[in-house]
């Protein structure tokens, strides 16, 4: 259980000598049991009592990681059961499935269309971060045959070795561990090799059993060893029982707080059905509820666009928009005789607006005024986008100084705001774009050529 902030104050030195940024050793008390800071701060405390504040005051669900470099991903430390209440941190992150026993053509494809998989959304490069490489023949060359493709020819993702073996285990480690890869694959009979493997190469390891009674036997017997690097997962072959099993995971950490589950989970959807797009249903379930590593047997552009969109609104702060910096933003070559538009500061509106105006190949400037993080309709509904605040933002951001135009673009959808920007902005003339930022590329392109 958690430990008070009365608990905490009577293993203090109780000098109120401040050093800790605290003026009382009860205040420091009350902070460290709301998880607002470190133990360390008190320099006074011995290295016993350090060590037992910094168990007892780690997040109930632990951090891990996994991967090398810019690819090294965080998962877990999660603090709520629902995003509502907080938010969400460490996003989940998807894998591809491959297997040794899959025929070369079937692997290549899969190899392909992951490969191909890569945009940017929201200035997010979304793109496939794990390779799950299975190993169902037994067969250590052959396994080890197509994890080394897989190393070479999925250039963004890390390895996940799924692998009971704990010799093949070994070697498969060896050969990709400097990508930072993933153990997958710890039983009740070869705990004790895997985690030392895992220890040698101090590499985040899953731990597998049959149901979550016997999935809490193991990781007690894992943390016995002294492990604590561990992604969990269960068996479960139904949509049903998998749910269950990530939910009853995430309770057990964060509301009966037992660090025994505090761990983020793996569900592999590929085992719940053989269907491409039931695969992809239930993958949306469990970015919401609580999968930390989703596999799936394939990821292609239609799995992934829904798939990488809904990640990216689970995994924000619903408390605060998605906002870009206010500004006027040059896109291409844009010189003084551009076209200016006017968008809002909602992300993934500027986004959708700057990417239509880039594909249009007209060299414009884009106008974001301060508009409440909002989208178009929502800001100019609660009066966030208005003719004074676009005049004030062509003012703020010099635009006067940058264009000879005295022409301004804003969205068909705002058509009303028309005279109101006219008013702020004398000399100014008002152009209505149009409704849809789609249809944006033909609007400039008959704009420049009037
Ligand atoms: Fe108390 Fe330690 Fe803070 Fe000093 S540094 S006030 S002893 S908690």
């Amino acid at each position: 259980m958690a430990l008070t902030g009365m608990d905490i104050y009577k293993m203090l030195p109780k000098k109120n000598c401040k050093e800790c940024g605290f003026p009382t050793c009860l205040a420091f008390a009350m902070k460290l049991a709301q998880g607002g800071i470190e133990a360390e701060k008190c320099p006074y405390m011995s290295e016993e009592v350090k060590q037992k504040l910094s168990d007892a005051t780690a997040p109930l669900m632990k951090t891990v990681k996994f991967g090398y470099g810019e690819k090294t991903y965080t998962l877990g430390g999660e603090t709520v059961l629902f995003r509502h209440e907080k938010t969400f941190v460490n996003r989940n992150r998807f894998a591809v499935m491959f297997s040794d026993v899959m025929s070369e053509e079937d692997i290549n494809g899969r190899i392909e269309r992951m490969n191909k998989v890569s945009y940017v959304r929201i200035n997010e490069r979304m793109y496939v971060e794990i390779a799950a490489v299975k190993c169902e023949s037994d067969n250590k060359e052959k396994y080890l045959g197509l994890l080394k493709k897989v190393k070479d020819e999925c250039k963004d993702a890390v390895p996940m070795i799924i692998n009971e073996n704990a010799e093949i285990a070994k070697a498969a480690v060896e050969e990709v561990k400097d990508l930072g890869p993933i153990l997958y694959g710890a039983n009740d009979q070869n705990y004790e090799e895997m985690v030392n493997i895992a220890k040698q190469y101090n590499i985040l390891l899953g731990v597998e059993a049959n149901n979550l009674e016997e999935l809490y036997k193991l990781v007690e017997k894992i943390h016995a060893l002294g492990y604590k690097e561990l992604i969990l997962g269960t068996k479960a072959v139904s949509a049903k029982k998998a749910f269950e099993d990530v939910v009853n995971i995430r309770r057990t950490a964060l509301i009966t707080q037992d660090r025994v589950f505090g761990y983020p989970a793996a569900v592999f959807v590929n085992r719940l059905s053989k269907d491409k797009f039931l695969q992809l249903s239930y993958a949306t379930v469990f970015v919401e509820k609580y999968a930390s590593i989703i596999v799936l047997d394939d990821i292609d552009y239609s799995i992934a666009l829904p798939l990488f969109a809904l990640r990216q609104n689970i995994y924000t702060d619903p408390q605060r928009p998605m906002r870009v910096e206010q500004g006027i933003y040059r896109i291409g070559q844009a010189e003084e005789n551009s076209p200016v538009l006017v968008t809002v500061d909602f992300a993934l509106t500027y986004f959708i607006v700057s990417g239509e105006v880039e594909r249009s190949k007209v060299p414009s400037w884009v106008l974001v005024p301060d508009a409440g993080g909002y989208s178009v309709l929502t800001a100019w509904a609660a009066g966030k986008l208005s003719g004074k605040s676009i005049a004030k933002a062509v003012k703020d951001f010099g635009v006067e100084e940058k264009v000879k135009t005295r022409e301004i673009i804003i969205p068909g959808k705002v058509a009303v705001l028309k005279s109101d920007i006219e008013d702020a902005l004398p000399g100014w003339k008002v152009v209505v774009g149009s409704e849809e930022a789609a249809l944006l590329p033909k609007f400039l392109r008959d704009y420049i050529s009037k």
